[in-house]
């Protein structure tokens, strides 16, 4: 990553804050775009001048455009686009699916994701470079494995991607996304070792059942995804585009 320059959206938590980290040490600087204030600050003071902390609420298009424009005026150039940011979706079966909730749910995890492409592709195109990778998840994949908004909007994510990657591909520009299995991030409040909404007897039982799902036998860990996103901004990757890359312990191949 020597030399390069991301913007990650989500980068003050869990799997985006392991991205940036992991982005640092391998040479690479980066804008940590997030709503979570104290938390992305905190993490670049850290990390010093290679890491940029912008207020970023994705789903609004002037904050994702302005997250952008931080990394070319920062750096002049952004070769990683991290569409990462997310929450859970709202929990309710169909028939008393409140609309709103909908509505947000699609906004947080896809409208976000769409946004980030836009305002990252003429950057990219004017390079002639440039790698795009969006956090869909297994849930994208498997009917019924989590709430069905969540789901939706993570199947869509997978569907942008691969809509995108050939929008894209005549322009130098790369576009995948990766699917996570159960990871151990504070986003559902779980804890293995991390800040937890939950009581640590819930969150230890969180985690043996989160286990129990992936034939690996344990959770996921933040760093299993941020190597993968690392990957497929490599120019190892160079002939990898519009792919679901999944990381899950074997979750998604039973
Ligand atoms: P996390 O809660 O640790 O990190 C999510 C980050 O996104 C937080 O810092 C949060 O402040 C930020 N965020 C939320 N809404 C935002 C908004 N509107 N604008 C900007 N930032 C916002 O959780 P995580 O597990 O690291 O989640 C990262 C991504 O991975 C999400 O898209 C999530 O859906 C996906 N994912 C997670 C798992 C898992 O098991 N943890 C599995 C599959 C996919």
């Amino acid at each position: 990553m020597q030399g390069k320059v991301a913007v990650i959206t989500g980068g003050a938590s869990g799997i985006g804050k392991r991205t940036v980290e992991r982005f640092l040490e391998e040479g690479g600087r980066a804008v940590v775009a997030d709503i979570q204030d104290a938390a992305g600050e905190r993490l670049c003071e850290t990390l010093g001048p290679a890491a940029r902390f912008v207020h970023c609420d994705v789903t609004r298009e002037e904050e994702v455009a302005a997250a952008v424009a931080l990394a070319e005026s920062s750096w002049g150039r952004l070769d990683l686009m991290f569409n990462n940011a997310g929450r859970p979706g709202v929990p309710d079966p169909i028939e008393t699916m409140p609309t709103e909730g909908w509505d947000a749910t699609m906004a947080v995890l896809v409208r976000s994701v769409m946004l980030g492409i836009k305002h990252a592709a003429p950057v990219m195109t004017r390079q002639g470079s440039g790698a795009i990778v969006n956090t869909a998840s297994v849930a994208g994949l498997i009917p019924g494995s989590t709430a069905t908004a969540y789901s939706v909007a993570k199947s869509a994510v997978i569907q942008l991607t691969k809509c995108a990657a050939l929008e894209l591909a005549g322009h130098g520009i790369r576009v995948n996304c990766i699917c996570p299995g159960v990871i151990a991030t504070p986003i559902f409040g779980r804890s293995a070792g991390l800040p937890t909404q939950l009581d640590a007897k819930v969150a230890e039982e969180a985690s043996r059942n989160a286990a129990a799902m992936h034939p690996i036998g344990r959770e996921g860990r933040a760093e299993d995804i941020a190597e993968g996103v690392l990957y497929l901004a490599d120019d190892r990757a160079g002939f990898v585009t519009g792919i679901a890359l999944t990381i899950d312990g074997g979750l998604a191949a039973g």
